[in-house]
């Protein structure tokens, strides 16, 4: 990896960050006249605390990983944008990505006006290595890779991807956005090895809660600081905070919630297999299949007249005629194989 002095733009490296006065005191106190809050108890007269101390406490705990190598974020969006805004210098860095994959990544390039190199995957759905490094120059700053995949549901292979980690020289992000579903385990067990990996994880999919607006960075801790550094000061509200320390001490049922999705996907399939409009079903280590169909359009416009929304990503690379389906609950499952079996009999 090269030295993160030289990764990291240059205005970022030297910033003197905006010193809160809930970062200047911490600790226990009888009174506080520091931050011009309001004095009267409305339950959220306070700031809440900047770097989500509590939080972090519980959810090393949980994850295997110390505190100060945990970033929390508006979801992973705010992970995702703050990645180009320390280590991409506009118009003249770059990254590569995988393709196809979340569309975020491109988007937040366009937003930060930072080139955005795609290279397909195989016919695998895995990471052609040899393209992706023949995309890679001096000016490559970050790699995106998502596993398991969106939109195509599959895990990469942990070979491939720990040899993208360990060959570039830049940040490597992997979105585990999907993780909890996966047959693949993390590879945040093997964060401390590797300086130039960041790992993204979410509340939005299998903590149930993507209306909360919570994501999870880990990384080096010289990567965290740097974080903590550009992001704004009070970024996780105390709302946000009290309610995923309370969700993180129901992880067990959280969990079975999770291994009954995982059911479901199976059930999902199995239906599915039975539609003739459906021609492939890709394997699937996420919440949602991908799946290849006769006409994408006309069966996406049949669903909604029938009141089903699925994604329609025909026109994204690799997704001809393809869409993808979440799993839904066992009703919603029903629903789904029953609309497209009368799809087939129209
Ligand atoms: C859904 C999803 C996320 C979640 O984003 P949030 O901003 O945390 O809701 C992240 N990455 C991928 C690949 C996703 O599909």
């Amino acid at each position: 990896m090269k030295r993160l002095e030289e990764l990291v733009r240059d205005n970022i490296y030297r910033l003197t960050p905006y010193s809160s006065a809930r970062s200047e005191f911490k600790g226990d106190a009888s009174v506080f006249v520091d931050a011009n809050e309001n004095p009267y108890d409305t339950l959220y007269n306070r700031y809440p605390d900047p770097l989500q101390t509590e939080l972090k406490q519980k959810l090393s705990a949980l994850k295997g990983v110390p505190a100060g190598n945990i970033f929390l974020g508006v979801g992973s969006d705010e992970a995702i944008d703050l990645l180009y805004r320390i280590f991409c210098e506009p118009r003249r860095d770059n990254v590569v990505a995988i393709d196809p994959t979340y569309g975020m990544y491109g988007v937040c390039a366009d937003i930060n006006e930072v080139e955005y190199r795609t290279v397909r995957l195989d016919d695998k759905f895995d990471i052609d290595i040899d393209a992706l490094f023949a995309a890679v120059d001096d000016a490559t700053k970050i790699i995106w890779l998502c596993s398991p995949n969106n939109p195509t549901g599959n895990s990469l292979s942990v070979g491939r991807v720990k040899e993208v980690i360990s060959r570039f020289g830049g940040i490597v992000v992997l979105d585990e956005a999907y993780i909890d579903f996966s047959a693949t385990p993390s590879l945040l067990g093997e964060l401390h090895n590797w300086p130039n990996l960041v790992i993204l994880q979410t509340f939005s999919k299998a903590w149930g809660s993507a209306g909360v607006r919570l994501g999870m960075a880990f990384a080096d801790k010289a990567i965290i600081d740097i974080f903590n550094k550009v992001k704004y000061p009070y970024n996780i509200n105390v709302l946000t905070q009290r309610y995923a320390e309370k969700l993180l001490d129901k992880a067990p049922s959280v969990k079975r919630r999770v291994e009954g999705i995982i059911r479901n996907r199976g059930v999902l399939e199995k239906l599915l297999r039975k539609c003739s409009c459906i021609k492939k079903i890709y394997p699937s280590d996420a919440n949602f299949l991908l799946v290849s169909t006769t006409g994408a359009k006309e069966i996406y416009d049949y669903l909604v007249d029938t009141g089903i929304i699925v994604r329609n990503r025909h026109g994204i690379t690799l997704c001809d005629e393809c869409l993808r389906i979440t799993v839904g609950t066992r009703d919603e499952i029903r629903l789904v194989a029953a609309a497209l079996a009368a799809y087939d009999k129209k």
